[in-house]
């Protein structure tokens, strides 16, 4: 008890030390300095460092693979060093202990899962003994925003995996393993009207919130939820003022889906969106982003194999489908057997209660070192 005790504690002081280097990933020099301490941290363990610098404005990629190469196809695991909360956050809401729960920008998604990804290396790497299986760990620095620079790098490495294991945030209630999330897509429609005096001159007014609001109950009316599919018109803006008719009008759709089909399909129509009105211009930009991470065969099995590795350190794994995207969405459509939400028990992903509970840090770090030592 005492040596778990013990063990929570040496855990968490790795990771508020993680959560106190910010890393938005909109601020590249940022993510970069928390890139420079896991390169180091890898790389002094004896990992073979691959960092893939930064474009567009994002930060770099991190690769770190173990020396030894087997006949197979290895393990990867994957997760982000960037988080949703921009500089300062820290400053507002300090890393803090409270009731047993560790609060902190970041420390859920996904902190305290990519540190116990790096500690656990560290182990495997200072035994000494080789895993079964090679082990690539991939970090990327742009998930938050769409993993729009580390895709390619991601899909890469996934088609030489034999097996992907996400450090995402571990699911409610239980901590439960994550085997299936939706697709995900973003939409920005503009409209352009043709201004006008609401009073002496409405008739030659083109008003472009009526016409974007006329969409909005359109595409609203397309969530079925059934099916697994919803529409949520997230934002939405137009006009200058109550006396003039709008000529300009704008609003941001999310799409989440279950089926790959549907979501082609959907995304024509969305893409396809036409003014009803005359004179009045629509534009629609975006598209699909990350393809349905769906329940397979083989991601079950090795959800099955996780699972009997968890009951050998006492910890019963359940696995749960999840709304939220996660760069496992593209190695999971890639075919590769992918689990997720093997990070830390926590809750309040892109929230301000966002925590972990520090008592299970231990249970998470044996299982996952358990994992990566017996996976074949
Ligand atoms: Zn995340």
């Amino acid at each position: 008890m005492a040596e778990t005790q013990e063990e929570n504690r040496r855990l968490l002081a790795g990771i508020r030390s993680w959560v106190e280097i910010e890393s938005p990933s909109t601020d590249a020099d940022a993510v970069n300095r928390m890139v420079d301490l896991v390169e180091g941290s890898l790389g002094d363990a004896g990992l073979e460092i691959e960092r893939i610098p930064g474009r567009d404005g994002f930060g770099d990629h991190l690769i770190g693979r173990t020396p030894w190469a087997t006949n197979e196809a290895g393990i990867m695991v994957l997760g982000h060093l960037d988080t949703v909360w921009s500089m300062g956050t820290l400053e507002a809401r300090p890393f803090r202990v409270e009731d047993g729960k560790a609060y902190g920008p970041g420390i859920y998604d996904m902190k305290g899962g990519a540190y116990l990804v790096c500690d656990a290396i560290r182990t495997i790497m200072a035994s000494g003994d080789r895993t079964l299986l090679s082990i690539t760990v991939v970090l990327v620095s742009d998930e938050e925003v769409g993993s729009p620079t580390s895709r390619e790098v991601i899909e890469t490495e996934a088609r030489r995996a034999k097996y992907v294991l996400v450090n995402e945030p571990a699911r409610p209630p239980h901590g439960s393993a994550v085997t299936m999330r939706s697709g995900w897509g973003r939409f920005r429609i503009r409209v352009r009207g043709r201004a006008a005096h609401a009073g002496s001159d409405h008739r030659l007014g083109r008003s472009a919130i009526a016409e974007l609001a006329r969409m909005i109950v359109k595409i609203e009316a397309m969530t079925d939820y059934g099916r697994g599919v919803t529409l949520n018109v997230g934002t939405a803006r137009g006009g200058t003022r109550p006396n003039v008719v709008p000529e300009e009008a704008e609003a941001e759709v999310d799409l989440r889906f279950a089926d790959p089909a549907e979501a082609d399909e959907l995304e024509q129509v969305l893409l396809g969106l036409r003014p009803e009105g005359e004179d009045i211009e629509v534009e629609v930009l975006g598209g699909i982003n990350r393809p349905p991470f769906e329940r397979s065969e083989a991601g079950m099995a090795l959800f099955e194999r996780a699972k009997s590795v968890a009951a050998d350190v006492g910890l019963d794994l359940k696995e749960t489908w999840a709304g939220g995207v996660s760069d496992g969405n593209f190695s999971a459509a890639l075919g590769v057997p992918t689990l997720d939400g093997l990070g830390v028990v926590g809750a309040g992903a892109h929230a301000e209660h966002e925590h972990i509970v520090v008592d299970r840090l231990c249970e998470r770090s044996r299982f996952l070192l358990r994992l990566l030592r017996e996976l074949d």
